[in-house]
């Protein structure tokens, strides 16, 4: 029997719980959730609400799919975890398949990881023990750009903006890198050539400590919602090509069509030489993540010094969470995604559109089924997240942000709803 919500639960939560980025001095509240169901959560006090963050970009699907339901259930029936070392099994094998399959061409290796941060310190790994590998153990740092969020732990902290991603906390102990400015050219303009001369500035005084340049490409998200210029892809490639640095695509976020193209990589029809991938791969069911690399970067570092890629998580390759990840691609790839996305794309920009003409609003973006407002001052997350939740969505503000990243199915009709609360619940 699932446990039942009770106030008690709810002032053990407050006393002993930590939530993302919670202090427990006086913390904001959190909402219990007793059920959720395709596009719609259930709050403890019978309330619906409609999902506006797909669990953080994971749920692309909605909840509670029957499909995705049915490969969990049938995979429970033969095994839900085995370790990798030494075993493989058919979920793991065929989601790398798939994986190889319809990521931009070239990405031939896959490292399954057990979630977004985990992927990245393997991808951060793997560039390091390549150039290690290569005698030249001196390319030990990292390029990246301003504005990024690459995940919580220290080595992919180490990547993330260093003002937002709170470096001086912990300056002593995180390793320096080398950080270019966030690409100021929005997606359709060309880039800029101050960017341009900034980063060719940065490669060729650097270039020979650098081991790679890590960027989300075309969306940064948690970093500040920002969307540029695919030719900036391009100028990475082309720089990473001529310094000899390898290239770094986290698609934690941007993966699986979100931006309107399957990767975002697609926009430029380029490919990096490591690609991490998190966030949507089980449709939002489980934990689960995946470094995919080229057959240069595997080859050199099985043929290293250490004759072995040194990462190896416990839950590495989780049959259940493969099972599912498996459902979720062909249930993806089974509809016509794109037709999806840009139905959702027209809908987020009819819908906050009338944003812009707000005093508190800076700007309104929108791409594939990223729809964002900025404000001109941070909001009060305190009074906001409630007055989202008495307007029936769920949406949850950070800093001068708020946006949404809604399930694929949501209809038309419950898009104009989540739009219409969203700004009037800025206004
Ligand atoms: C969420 C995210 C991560 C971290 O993933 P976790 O699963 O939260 O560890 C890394 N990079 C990007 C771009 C993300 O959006």
């Amino acid at each position: 029997m699932p446990a039942e919500w009770t106030p008690k639960l709810a002032e053990w939560d407050r006393q002993h719980v930590w939530h993302p980025y919670s202090s427990f001095d006086n913390p904001p509240p959190v909402f219990p959730v007793v059920s959720a169901n395709g596009v719609r959560l259930t709050l403890a006090d019978g309330r619906e609400i409609i999902d506006g963050m797909a669990s953080w970009w994971s749920a692309i699907h909605g909840y509670n799919h029957p499909a995705l339901n049915q490969a969990a259930t049938e995979q429970l029936q033969s095994m839900s975890h085995v370790m990798f070392g030494g075993l493989t099994h058919a979920p793991a094998v065929a989601l790398c398949q798939k994986l190889v399959e319809m990521t931009p061409a070239g990405l031939n290796r896959v490292f399954i990881a057990d979630s977004g941060s985990v992927a990245m310190e393997v991808a951060i790994k793997m560039a390091l023990q390549y150039w290690a590998s290569r005698g030249k153990a001196q390319k030990h740092k990292l390029l990246a750009l301003r504005n990024g969020y690459h995940g919580d732990t220290f080595g992919a902290m180490a990547v993330c903006d260093p003002v937002t991603g709170m470096h001086h906390l912990f300056s002593d102990i995180l390793p320096k890198h080398h950080f270019a400015p966030a690409p100021q050219a929005g997606f359709d303009e060309q880039p800029a050539d101050d960017d341009i001369a900034a980063l060719e500035a940065l490669f060729s005084q650097h270039h020979h400590e650098l081991a790679a340049l890590i960027v989300e490409p075309v969306v940064q998200g948690a970093g500040g919602m920002r969307f540029y210029s695919p030719g900036y892809l391009k100028i990475f490639r082309e720089l990473c090509d001529r310094y000899n640095v390898l290239l770094v695509f986290d698609e934690i976020a941007t993966g699986f069509g979100r931006s309107g193209e399957l990767f975002a990589a697609n926009h430029a029809k380029l490919s990096p030489d490591i690609l991490a991938l998190g966030k949507a791969l089980t449709g939002g069911y489980l934990s689960l993540a995946a470094t995919l690399c080229s057959d240069e970067v595997s080859d050199v570092i099985s043929r290293g010094e250490a004759g072995a890629f040194m990462h190896g998580p416990t839950f590495m390759g989780n049959p259940l969470a493969c099972a599912i990840a498996n459902a979720s691609i062909e249930l993806l790839l089974s509809q016509d995604w794109r037709g999806e996305i840009q139905r959702i794309e027209t809908a987020l920009k009819k819908g906050l559109e009338p944003a812009r003409a707000l005093e508190c609003v800076n700007d309104v973006r929108v791409l594939g089924a990223i729809g964002v407002i900025e404000l001109k001052s941070p909001l009060d997350l305190r009074t906001h997240q409630q007055r989202f939740v008495d307007n029936g969505v769920w949406v949850r503000p950070f800093g001068k942000l708020v946006y949404t990243m809604p399930p694929y199915i949501m209809s038309n009709e419950d898009l104009a709803t989540l739009t219409a609360a969203m700004i009037a619940s800025v206004e």
